[in-house]
């Protein structure tokens, strides 16, 4: 990956095995230029003096009874942005990682949503919530296996640093991370969809739906208005295609918005062309005016959908005590 470290060590003339050896030493643990003792003291000070060795440094961990665990992370120009690992059988975890520090979509469901718009994460700073994780995972005997973009921000309106940092964690000199355990989540952001389409990875894509029709879809996600449901549907079809892989169709069930039994059926009828899977996603508090639909309300919708043919698999929540669940991430 292309950063601003490994152009600084170009422009100052160094050989490119000082980039591997920055690489290495950030692998093993290095947390300041001082600990990469591969490098010549005096390079170490000069770098120390222009760039961090992390494009992102912890300053505060949260620990859910379930084992996930949140960091709040500081990007060098001072931005608070989160990034969850959530614990699995076998060693296992997930990172969920952001892509931007706020988000402009302005869902009404997500505390994301509610601090506005904020700058794109460079692709270091994404890469670097991975590696870090990956890190804390081989510390505790674990392994980083999986990765989803559901974190702060929406990455089909960052696709350049978003590409760029999946690279990476895809590559094998990098983490090698398979390409179906990457999980990009967007809430339809369909030009960012078609450059997916042209993207050499071929990762999962998760389309946050949460409506059955345009008006609920509209009023609880603004961004359809400028694509409605069709048209990200239609784009997501194309990367099923394209991959050969189910589209995951997120859905969140709210109480008396989204989740009658006719709700349940027109969705089905939408999807019913083999190329998506739907996970049901419990609601997660953030203050707002929405309230999670009850256990009956859920059984009745999964039940519609089963019998349709769709089989939809039901999503708990993690780390809802640390606010570290999806749509609880917000710089507190
Ligand atoms: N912007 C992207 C990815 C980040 S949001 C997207 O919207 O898909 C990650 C997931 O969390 C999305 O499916 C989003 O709809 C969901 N989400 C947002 N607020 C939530 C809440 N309060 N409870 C549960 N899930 C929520
Ligand atoms: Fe942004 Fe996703 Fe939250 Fe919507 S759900 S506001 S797109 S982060």
């Amino acid at each position: 990956m292309s950063d601003q470290v490994s152009s600084i060590l170009k422009a100052w003339g160094e050989p490119a095995y000082r980039l591997t050896q920055v690489e290495d030493a950030r692998r093993a643990g290095a947390r300041e230029w001082e600990d990469v003792t591969t490098l010549p003291k005096d390079l170490r000070a000069r770098l120390a003096d222009v760039v961090p060795l992390w494009s992102v440094t912890p300053d505060a961990m949260a620990e859910s009874r379930d084992g996930t665990l949140k960091w709040r992370l500081r990007t060098a120009d001072g931005l608070a942005i989160e990034s969850v690992l959530i614990k699995h059988a076998r060693g296992r975890r997930t990172l969920c990682v952001s892509s931007q520090a706020g988000c402009a979509l302005g869902c009404r469901f997500c505390a994301t949503g509610k601090m506005g718009p904020g700058r794109d994460l460079t692709a270091r700073e994404i890469a670097d919530q991975a590696l870090l994780a990956a890190d804390a995972a081989r510390m505790a005997d674990a392994r980083l296996s999986n990765v989803v973009f559901m974190g702060m921000g929406e990455p089909l309106q960052n696709t350049v640093a978003v590409f760029d940092a999946i690279r990476e964690m895809h590559s094998p000199k990098g983490l090698g991370i398979s390409a179906r355990s990457i999980a990009v989540s967007t809430a339809g952001w369909v030009p960012g969809i078609e450059e997916l389409v042209a993207f050499e990875v071929p990762v999962r894509l998760a389309l946050s739906l949460h409506a059955a029709d345009d008006d609920t879809r509209s009023a609880l996600m603004p961004v359809n208005n400028r694509w409605p449901i069709a048209n990200v549907l239609a784009a997501c079809r194309r990367y099923a295609d394209r991959t050969g892989r189910r589209v995951f169709i997120e859905y969140l069930l709210l109480e008396g918005v989204n989740d009658s039994p006719a709700d349940a059926r027109r969705l089905a009828a939408q999807l019913r062309d083999g190329r998506f899977h739907v996970n049901l996603i419990e609601y997660n508090a953030t203050g707002g005016e929405y309230r999670g639909s009850s256990p009956d309300r859920v059984r009745r919708f999964s039940e519609e959908l089963s019998d349709a043919g769709l089989f939809p698999s039901l999503r708990r929540s993690r780390g809802a005590d640390i606010a570290a669940a999806c749509g609880q991430l917000a710089n507190s």
